[in-house]
């Protein structure tokens, strides 16, 4: 008897534990925050570009985007905001939207209770208004990590939640040529792609996600 009782509480721990950490990791979950994951197929495919501004990409990634003759979202870094404000101007008179990354990017910061979080948001929030005259209404947790108080965090600083159906992870060292394959694969009308401008493929890959695009459509 006791130790049917302590089975079916091991087992339910490690269930809750399961979806918390899957709820986490998993920005489409909507297990603590209602992130829009894609958009009307009739619209397209949207890249979105996390990590930036910028000073030598940036500029190539935009160059891209008006060849292409394609919209973007930029989810920004506080930090680097208030190093380049320069860049995220140009990021706004080209047409694209700048959203919220957080101030600092800490691996950590997602973890440090609601206010920590709220801090880190309304301090790159005020960045970006500064920095563009602009204040964004769009958000992306860094890493894409989701927690239970990020949904009230988000309700408090006005934000609008964004995660992606499509991940490049662009960031590890596979080579190009892999990473375009992987996104390709994934990609169909109403896609959000996860992309970061900050890396030194970031325009290659942008250009040839959206020929490919092209052919497709
Ligand atoms: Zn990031």
């Amino acid at each position: 008897m006791h130790n049917s009782i302590i089975t079916a509480a091991v087992i339910l721990a490690v269930g809750v534990l399961a979806v918390w950490v899957y709820g986490s990791a998993t920005i489409s979950s909507g297990i603590f925050i209602d992130a829009k994951c894609e958009i009307e197929p009739s619209d397209g495919i949207l890249l979105t570009f996390d990590d930036g501004p910028d000073p030598v990409m940036t500029p190539k990634v935009l160059d891209v985007l008006d060849r292409h003759g394609q919209k973007a979202i930029f989810f920004v870094i506080g930090e680097k905001v208030e190093a380049h404000p320069e860049v995220v101007r140009e990021i706004v008179r080209r047409g694209h939207q700048v959203g919220n990354h957080t101030y600092s990017h800490s691996p950590y910061g997602n973890f440090l209770g609601r206010e920590h979080l709220e801090e880190e948001i309304r301090k790159c929030g005020d960045a970006i208004e500064s920095a563009c005259g602009v204040r964004p209404t769009l958000f992306r947790p860094p890493l894409g990590i989701s927690t239970h108080y990020m949904s009230s965090a988000l309700k408090n600083t006005g934000y609008r939640a964004v995660g992606w159906s499509v991940r490049s992870f662009d960031t590890c060292d596979d080579p190009r040529e892999e990473v375009l394959d992987r996104v390709v694969k994934d990609l169909k009308p109403g896609a959000i792609v996860l992309l970061h401008d900050r890396l030194e493929k970031a325009d290659w890959l942008a250009d040839r996600v959206l020929s490919e695009w092209e052919k497709m459509r």
